[in-house]
């Protein structure tokens, strides 16, 4: 989700074609530990040197699961801007790719912080490394279509091509079928749904809450976080606060809600 997504586009189309080796980081990734948060003394500590005034507590171990997420296989996915639960969580999703600061898989390892990453592969282009090493920390990686086009109004084999064509992409460098999909602008249509569904994703992720470079804005509802919310960290903004900041902001506010981080993956 970002303006100057063309130029992104652009750079990352004459970096497209080089090889796409498997390097070792990336093969660790694909054995990536899910969901473990050590309680060491080490951990403990970790808070202090990413700038948060306590440590992140632990999301419930037994996550309460909606009942809409209990769908038949038949039936198209679920559009979710927030998750229907009562566990004190919210949901760090990020888009699109193009940020690959090394600093941000110390903080996503230091603070077991259970992200999620909607990846694009015309802006990833040869940098997929930083998101197996991101997995390799906990991170959830799932689709955000290949090239990043508007969906509504594009036809069905149009939109099932750039959404199945990301899932296969993301089976190849990481073993991986996602069932998460966050449509590009967060705009889609009814076909969009049906090329989702035949491409094996169960829902589409949208966000009631933004962190921008402005703080914190809210698409709908209530002007503070609330459990279940989640949440889109971006734009990515040449300007703007970078990720690792942008991110400690926003753990900051959860934080002083009363909440945690808790991972998309295990309510959806
Ligand atoms: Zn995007």
């Amino acid at each position: 989700m970002r303006a100057g997504l063309a130029a992104v586009l652009a750079s990352a189309l004459l970096l497209a074609g080089c090889a796409q080796s498997v390097d070792p980081i990336e093969r660790l990734g694909k054995r990536a530990a899910q969901g473990v948060r050590p309680s060491s003394p080490a951990a403990h500590q970790a808070y202090r040197r990413w700038g948060l005034a306590a440590p992140l507590a632990a999301p419930p171990s037994h996550p309460v699961r909606p009942l809409t997420s209990q769908r038949p296989d038949t039936a198209l996915p679920q559009v979710v801007h927030h998750v229907a639960t009562t566990d004190k969580v919210v949901f760090l999703t990020y888009d699109d790719g193009a940020e690959r600061d090394p600093r941000f898989v110390d903080m996503v390892r230091d603070l077991h912080l259970p992200v999620s990453f909607f990846l694009t592969n015309s802006v990833v282009g040869p940098g997929y490394g930083h998101f197996a090493r991101l997995r390799a920390v906990g991170a959830g990686i799932e689709n955000h279509t290949l090239d990043h086009p508007a969906m509504p109004g594009l036809p069905f084999a149009g939109q099932r091509a750039e959404i199945c064509g990301q899932q296969e992409k993301l089976r190849s460098r990481f073993g991986v079928r996602p069932r998460l999909f966050r449509p590009p602008y967060g705009t889609y249509d009814t076909t969009t749904l049906r090329a989702a569904a035949d491409c094996g994703i169960s829902a589409l992720v949208l966000w009631r809450a933004a962190m921008t470079s402005d703080g914190i804005t809210y698409a709908r509802g209530a002007r503070r976080l609330l459990p279940g919310d989640i949440v889109l960290v971006g734009p990515d903004e040449a300007t703007g606060p970078a990720l690792k900041e942008r991110t400690r902001r926003l753990l900051r506010r959860v934080q002083a809600q009363g909440l945690t981080v808790g991972r998309l993956e295990d309510y959806l």
